[in-house]
């Protein structure tokens, strides 16, 4: 089976694998719940004649499904978590199917679904005699939240791999070469005393700690590096206000472009926490690690492959109703949302108002994409990344015009040029040994004076903050 025929093996199952991803569309679950998708890949793996583990240490709707044998052995990345209030049917006017629910913001339903497919096609190759090594489909669970992928790798389940490769749904086609934002998602505990409010002097407010906690965190925002972010939502205690509560919760994320800015800004925001406690005679119950993410150490030969694939397939294809479509979202933006949207993903300003991105266009090296992934594992082993256009320029990821460009044919034809992308990348490095030696030579290099510290400690069990 040649590499052409892999790309038509994909073309010619449109249907099915769109039909996927529509159902997951269609139910759309929050991190760690994914049953729903990871239940589909598992099914549609094991009747493509994959070897299949269902469930992974602490992540039951996590997925490990494998075919083939012996090396190179390479990881096909999935994901299928939805966003929280991010409920919206497929259509250009904000109208969610169920009022404050979740829905598929962040293109997940055609992520996992297209590296599924990826996976399924090269397993096909190796049949045919074409190539041979390990191809290996990872369904990673709750991936917005930084948890999936940073706990597989603490237990050690990408330890054989040769290279692990990854897509995002996107408004441009680029194959990664810079990187993105390292982050840290953290919930502060104050516990405190309560008291009847007549008798506030008898109690200790956690509630009082945690605001102070904020307001010493914006005062710090100034002293910080400018490259460090920071974002905070307290966790709702639903006690009413004629009661001190004794107990109250924030939830911090913090970026940085690199993790060691990152450990030294977190270092000053838990200092600011254990102020908030001496302040209000409360004290920092627990700083809980719920997920984490590296900036990325993408392999720019993982990278360059990637990009002549997504130019061999010849770029998504989008039709005539997509365009009609997608013209549609983007009458929704003013010029500089336009702007601004194109921007954030190294979309050419020549292409502003074509609708959709349908040419490859390599991020600039050292480019700095506005968001951070649980993609660790690529300062263990070399990982290649491209992002795919799902929906028209100017939509940004994790926005309501997102999840309605995710659940229609816009999503699936940039979701099949993934899966093709994806696919033809192995294909390359099954076939030849010179390009898998040149990939793992650079990323040799690329970690030679970085050692890796996992920041979950051994006992730490996947949750998610409710
Ligand atoms: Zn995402």
């Amino acid at each position: 089976m040649s590499k052409k025929q892999i790309f038509e093996f994909i073309d010619n199952n449109e249907e099915m694998f769109s039909k996927i991803a529509r159902a997951i569309w269609e139910h759309p679950q929050m991190a760690l719940e994914e049953t729903f998708a990871s239940d589909l890949h598992a099914i549609t793996l094991e009747e493509a004649g994959f070897r299949v583990t269902k469930g992974l240490r602490g992540l039951p709707t996590a997925v490990m499904a494998e075919y083939g044998e012996g090396r190179p052995v390479i990881g096909l990345l999935g994901e299928y978590d939805a966003l929280d209030g991010l409920s919206q049917d497929s259509c250009a006017v904000r109208k969610p199917l169920v009022e404050g629910g979740p829905g598929h913001g962040c293109g997940h339903n055609l992520l996992g679904t297209g590296a599924m497919a990826a996976a399924i096609a090269v397993k096909k190759a190796i049949e045919s005699g074409e190539i041979s090594g390990t191809v290996r489909y990872y369904g990673c669970p709750a991936e917005e939240e930084l948890i999936g992928k940073t706990f597989m790798l603490r237990d050690g389940y990408f330890d054989d791999l040769d290279a692990a490769l990854y897509w995002h749904p996107s408004s441009n086609n680029a194959p990664w070469k810079g990187s993105s934002l390292a982050c840290i998602s953290a919930v502060f505990t104050f516990r405190g005393l309560t008291a009847h409010a007549p008798q506030a002097h008898l109690g200790r407010s956690a509630l009082d700690a945690v605001e102070i906690m904020d307001i010493g965190a914006n005062y710090l925002r100034e002293h910080l590096p400018r490259t460090v972010l920071m974002h905070y939502s307290i966790l709702g205690n639903h006690i009413a206000p004629n009661t001190v509560p004794d107990r109250c919760q924030v939830w911090y994320m913090m970026r940085a472009p690199k993790r060691a800015e990152l450990d030294a800004a977190f270092a000053r925001l838990k200092e600011v926490a254990r102020g908030a406690a001496i302040i209000t005679g409360t004290e920092v119950q627990s700083v809980e690690i719920i997920g984490s993410g590296n900036d990325v150490n993408a392999n720019s030969a993982l990278g360059d492959l990637m990009g002549k694939n997504m130019q061999e397939c010849g770029g998504p294809r989008f039709t005539e109703e997509d365009y009609e479509y997608g013209r549609k979202i983007t009458a929704l933006f003013t010029e500089d949302q336009l702007v601004n949207g194109a921007r954030a993903f190294s979309v050419p300003m020549e292409h502003l108002h074509d609708v959709f991105e349908i040419g490859v266009n390599p991020m600039p090296e050292g480019f700095m994409q506005p968001m951070s992934v649980d993609l660790d594992m690529s300062w263990i082993l070399p990982v290649g990344g491209a992002n795919c256009a799902t929906w028209p320029i100017g939509v940004f990821t994790h926005t309501w015009q997102a999840t309605a460009c995710t659940g229609t044919a816009v999503g699936y034809h940039g979701m099949l040029f993934a899966a093709k992308t994806l696919a033809g990348t192995v294909y390359d490095l099954m076939h030849d040994s010179e390009e898998m030696k040149k990939v793992t030579e650079e990323f040799e290099a690329s970690k030679a004076d970085h050692e890796y510290v996992c920041p979950l400690s051994h006992e730490s069990v996947p949750h998610r903050v409710k």
